[in-house]
């Protein structure tokens, strides 16, 4: 044991997260991790409703019957530790170091689990008869395909009318210090693999084949040189990247048939996907060249504007940490592409990300304890009442 108070570490936070560490909740198992936070929000007056799909374990509970529903949702599944002997300690033995807990999963994203309980106990203890719905959605499947998890969970939701307003994923948001980065939504991703029909020939006779190497070129250079658009205030401008080429017969006297390449956007909400499509399909269109484009839509952008549920989050940041958060729409992909297009306010504030996936990952134990407090003063300020979200610690 290290330089932390030792009372901290019987807090119902720091307890609850070493005992999610040590169930080995290796996507998709769940490791019975679903069971303990059930029991917790069941003895809080939670609904809870299991909702497995194939080897996926997902649980959906809620707090009261009216709207507004404010949701906290994550997962309880981690990445495999790796190799074990890298491991400064067992990976699924919770251990504390200075004031750092190390563990799988301990940063994304068991700690935002157990802050959420902790919060949602704290939070339902003052305000019993609070307005609206609180709810959580959980999965053991964000880190894996991620098909039977969040998304067939929301599709159920859909499909009996049940409606999320705010969602609040306790994913590993923030980069330097807790709370300073606020994930408010994220960029699409579109993919396309591209034919080019030709000629196969003989090289020293070109007049007679039909190279599709050559036709490619020009366009390749000129796909790379379009400013798709600038961004906006939340993202980024839309990038183009091609992943790979490929052609040839594998002679140095034969010019191929066939071209393929794959390619990727990474768009903003300037564009529709479709859009997208149409533009590139013009950009090919202006070139004397026999095509074939085969697109994949693997995510739609997202956004959620500034609005109750930013500034409830970026509220309880600055009263914790006395900053304001940066809202933004950088990162990969989490299991809020699945629940924004249910027409719900996503925002996700967790931990640090450092060390997430890696060897040694870790949390700082006071960042579980202010993170619990951030959750708890956001369910303040949106569903305590007008006067008392309002009025409290001014
Ligand atoms: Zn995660």
């Amino acid at each position: 044991m290290g330089t932390v108070d030792e009372s901290v570490l019987s807090h119902r936070a720091i307890t609850l997260l070493a005992d999610l560490i040590k169930r080995r909740s290796v996507t998709p198992k769940d490791a019975g991790c679903q069971d303990v936070l059930m029991q917790r929000l069941a003895a809080i007056g939670f609904e809870c409703e299991q909702m497995p799909f194939a080897d996926v374990s997902n649980f959906w509970a809620r707090r009261g019957t009216s709207g507004p529903v404010l949701c906290f949702a994550g997962h309880t599944d981690v990445v495999p530790p790796g190799a074990l002997d890298d491991w400064s300690s067992d990976p699924f033995e919770p251990v504390v170091r200075d004031d750092v807990i190390y563990g799988r999963g301990s940063a994304d994203m068991k700690s935002g689990l157990a802050a959420m309980i902790v919060a949602l106990e704290d939070f339902v203890a003052e305000n019993p008869d609070h307005d609206g719905s609180l709810a959580m959605l959980i999965t053991s499947d964000e880190e894996g395909r991620a098909r039977d998890g969040t998304l067939k969970v929301m599709e159920a939701l859909t499909r009996r009318n049940e409606q999320i307003d705010w969602c609040v994923i306790g994913e590993p948001s923030s980069e330097k210090q807790l709370g300073d980065i606020v994930r408010i939504g994220r960029r699409g991703s579109l993919s396309a693999v591209l034919t080019v029909n030709g000629i196969q020939g003989h090289v020293a006779y070109p007049q007679l084949a039909d190279n599709p190497i050559r036709r490619f070129a020009p366009l390749l250079a000129q796909l790379h040189e379009v400013e798709w658009d600038q961004g906006n205030e939340y993202f980024p401008p839309t990038s183009f990247q091609v992943v790979s080429v490929e052609a040839g017969v594998g002679a140095p006297n034969v010019t191929p048939a066939e071209l393929k390449a794959r390619f990727n956007f990474r768009y903003s909400t300037e564009w529709e996907h479709n859009g997208l499509e149409k533009k590139v399909q013009e950009i090919f269109d202006a070139h004397d060249i026999d095509y074939e484009l085969d697109w994949h839509l693997s995510g739609k952008p997202f956004l959620t504007k500034p609005g109750r549920l930013t500034d409830a989050v970026s509220r309880a940041v600055q009263e914790q940490t006395g900053s304001a958060p940066k809202l933004s729409t950088g990162g990969g992909t989490s299991d809020g592409r699945f629940i924004a297009p249910a027409g719900v306010d996503v925002v996700e504030l967790g931990p640090v990300n450092a060390s997430i996936h890696k060897i040694d990952e870790h949390v700082r134990i006071e960042d579980v304890l202010s993170l619990a407090t951030m959750y708890q003063r956001i369910m303040e300020l949106l569903l305590a009442g007008r006067e008392r979200g309002n009025s409290k610690r001014q």
